[in-house]
Formats: C-alpha cells, sequence, structure tokens
C-alpha cells in the first residue's frame, strides 16, 4: 500500500508523504496545498475545477470559463462577433445569469460554513486557555 517514493507538491515543490498527499490530474500535493489559483481556497477532490492546467473553486471555475468565452479557452480562436447571433447571445446571456445566482449562493454558503468553524476554533482555544 506504502510505496517509498518521494513526490514533490505541484504547489510548493516540497515532499509529498503518503499522509498528506493528495493526487489529482496526474499530479500530487499535500492536502493543504490544493487551492484555488484565484482565491487562494482550500480545495478538496471533490470539490475542485481544473481548466487549462489550473486548479480553482466552483466559483471561481464558473467566473473563469464565463469569461474566457466558455471552451473557446481550449483552442486559439476568439469568438469575432457574438451579435450576429442574436438569439443565442440572448440564451447566453440568460445561462450566465442562471450560473452568476448560483455563483452568490455557493458563495453564501460556504462563507456560513466558514465562520462555524471559526467558532469552534474559538471554543478550543477557550477550553485549552483553562487548563
Ligand atoms: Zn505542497
Ligand atoms: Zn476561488
Amino acid at each position: 500500500m506504502f510505496h517509498v517514493k518521494r513526490e514533490k507538491c505541484h504547489h510548493c515543490n516540497k515532499t509529498v508523504y503518503a499522509m498528506e498527499k493528495l493526487s489529482c490530474e496526474d499530479k500530487v500535493f499535500h492536502k493543504r496545498c490544493l487551492r484555488c489559483k484565484q482565491c487562494n481556497k482550500l480545495l478538496s477532490t471533490g470539490n475542485y475545477k481544473y481548466i487549462e492546467g489550473k486548479f480553482y473553486c466552483g466559483p471561481h471555475f464558473k467566473q473563469i470559463f464565463l469569461s474566457i468565452g466558455h471552451y473557446s479557452a481550449f483552442s486559439d480562436e476568439k469568438p469575432k462577433s457574438k451579435k450576429i447571433e442574436n438569439k443565442e447571445t440572448k440564451e447566453e446571456e440568460k445561462k450566465e445569469e442562471e450560473i452568476k445566482q448560483e455563483v452568490k449562493e455557493e458563495v453564501k454558503e460556504e462563507e456560513v460554513k466558514e465562520e462555524e468553524v471559526k467558532e469552534e476554533e474559538q471554543q478550543e482555544e477557550v477550553k485549552e486557555e483553562e487548563n
């Protein structure tokens, strides 16, 4: 099960040991090093997004995905004019609105979670002080 093999973290370039190892997209990370390229938020194998060799959190993936114009990022060609296809553009805009709304909700949820964690940490600190 445990391979004695020195693997370097894709993010910080330090050795990753089995206990702290996380592998994603053929790359190896410390569990604490798999972070969103944009906001540095800690990611897990279940919630990261991978695009163009970079890792993002869900909201930032959507942002980047939208800003580069869907999958046109994977080719060098950029859409010349969106205006010609008026109907499609409108539908795209609608979709983008929906995604933006979704992103807002997700961010909200994450903020709440982070607050809960903070509270837990504070409680632990108090306990330690009492001892
Ligand atoms: Zn690392
Ligand atoms: Zn992010």
